[in-house]
């Protein structure tokens, strides 16, 4: 698992996405860049603000009818701080907590957003051209978008280029000092150019650490699933056990009601493994698990607590209840076709049950249990005891 990871690693760094992650990773995309396009419309209402006060000064001073410009620049202001409002209003009426939430209706806000940013400054360095003549506006807004929004190489061609052939073509329109024109040619292009290129690193980084994230869950899930399972059998092991029957213990103690352990041993069975083999025990240990897993309801739990002892709980179910389910099993496992794991093979197994909630704690339920157990080797194997 891990070594395909790491190809698919390998192959990402030649631009292509592993199979198993081309739907999910979108959707974690998609509300990544939801949440940083969430921090940039805060960020653009905050700046364009007191921008507004600035174009009521140009205003008072008679610049917007002396210099057309002071009034564009006003509108642009205006309308950046309205678009951001609706933006934030629309993503608080579709809440996301999660890339499973995400919807094309997010992915279109989430585009549109950037479409605004490349069009709203493209227009004010449009509007810029009628005052002091610069561009600052669209390379911010180019570098804005290349940090913040994440996209695939096709896209980013797109979104770098498509805006500054636009914005040269407007320029070239408005602009008749022809050196300063071909300096806006050189500093766009370049704009463009680099804002593509940390727009690759950035994804490629994004896509690593998407990866290593997805290893980390993934290592997680095993480690918390080998924390309470026995690898042989399945089962619950012994660790898990103790925890799940210390709060069967309370929960019936509270509540009053009945619980029943038993635990169980397979008879003779350091002879099967000497006269078969201990591949042919693990296989015994295997099937008897299966048997268990068959024989009981989804609240009971079985466990392997040892070497080829099983440890069962039995949540409300009183003793008579608890010796019929064991006694089952028990005819179960004698009955079942052993010859099919190996010639001449049989295997029996001894219970020991008790349903004593007098017992001061679980532990003492279960040594009760083991006692009982005892007994019923004493007693000849292949029987259950309470
Ligand atoms: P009794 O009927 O009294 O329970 O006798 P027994 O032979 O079953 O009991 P004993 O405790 O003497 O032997 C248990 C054996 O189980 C010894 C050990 O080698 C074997 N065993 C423990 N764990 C495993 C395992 O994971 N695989 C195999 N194949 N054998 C195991
Ligand atoms: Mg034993
Ligand atoms: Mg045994």
């Amino acid at each position: 698992m891990i070594n395909r990871i790491r190809d698919s690693i390998r192959r990402i760094d030649f631009g292509r996405l592993p199979r198993e992650y081309r739907e999910v990773l979108p959707k974690d995309i998609n509300f990544t860049n939801i949440n940083r396009e969430k921090i940039f419309a805060v960020m653009i209402i905050v700046v364009n603000l007191p921008l507004v006060f600035v174009d009521y000064f140009n205003w008072e001073k008679a610049y917007w009818s002396s210099m057309p410009g002071y009034r564009y620049l006003c509108y642009l202001h205006l309308i950046a701080i309205a678009a951001m409002l609706l933006f934030l209003l629309a993503i608080r009426f579709n809440k996301i907590d999660s890339p499973d939430d995400i919807s094309p209706h997010h992915r279109a806000l989430s585009a549109g957003l950037v479409l605004f940013l490349l069009v709203w400054s493209s227009a004010v360095s449009i509007a810029d051209q009628f005052i002091h003549k610069d561009i600052t506006a669209f390379i911010v807004g180019m570098f804005a978008v290349a940090g913040a929004y994440l996209m695939s190489a096709r896209l980013a061609l797109a979104v770098f280029v498509v805006p500054s052939a636009v914005l040269l073509y407007a320029l070239d329109y408005l602009q008749t000092d022809p050196h300063r024109l071909k300096g806006y040619c050189i500093n766009i292009a370049a704009v463009a150019a680099i804002a593509w290129g940390l727009s690759r690193i950035f994804y490629m980084q994004y896509i690593r650490d998407f990866i290593n994230r997805k290893i980390i869950d993934s290592q997680k899930d095993i480690l918390a699933r080998q924390s309470k399972e026995d690898f042989l059998t399945g089962l619950f092991n012994r660790r898990y056990l103790e925890l799940l029957l210390s709060q069967e213990f309370a929960r019936a103690r509270r509540y009053n009601l009945k619980l029943s352990v038993a635990m169980a041993d397979i008879d003779h069975f350091k002879i099967i493994n000497d006269t078969f083999s201990h591949q042919i025990g693990d296989e015994v240990l295997r099937v008897i698990a299966q048997l268990f897993r068959q024989s009981i309801r989804s609240f009971d739990i079985i466990a392997r607590y040892g070497g080829e002892e099983f440890v069962l709980i039995l949540p409300e179910t009183d003793i008579d209840e608890a010796v019929m389910v064991c006694e089952r099993i028990r005819k179960t496992i004698e009955g079942h076709d052993w010859a099919a794991v190996a010639r001449g093979l049989s295997v029996t197994i001894s219970f020991g049950i008790t349903d004593d909630m007098s017992r001061e704690n679980y532990e003492k339920l279960l040594s009760l249990a083991d006692v009982r157990l005892y007994e019923a080797k004493n007693g000849g194997r292949n029987q259950v005891r309470f």
